[in-house]
């Protein structure tokens, strides 16, 4: 079960969505490289307070559709992943994740 979660919300300026962590600091995405590498690397880890997917999400300053990667499907609420796609974290609901897709760094 992913602790990180898409919190959509209906009001009279449209829809707008949250992402949110339930994760320990133990947790991968709490875990950020001590050279600010931001994937991939084999640097020692600092434990850092905020989930590192959702920092980068809301620095960025775009929309939380934009980050999208799966299939088509309805909006809703729910448990998601975050996969890092380049250089930008990108998510899809936490059900499709065994679609069949080629296995990718994922952050549950
Ligand atoms: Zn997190």
């Amino acid at each position: 079960m992913s602790g990180h979660y898409l919190a959509l919300m209906l009001d009279e300026h449209g829809v707008h969505g949250e992402f949110g962590c339930d994760e320990p600091d133990s947790a991968p995405c709490h875990q950020w490289c001590e050279y600010g590498c931001e994937t991939g690397c084999h640097h020692p880890r600092n434990t850092v307070e905020k989930c590192q997917p959702l920092e980068l999400l809301e620095s960025d300053g775009s929309d939380w559709w934009d980050s999208y990667i799966g299939p088509d499907c309805e909006p809703r609420s729910g448990p998601i992943i975050f996969e890092w796609s380049d250089d930008y974290y990108a998510w899809r609901y936490e059900e499709q994740e065994n679609n069949g897709e080629i296995e990718k760094e994922t952050m549950t």
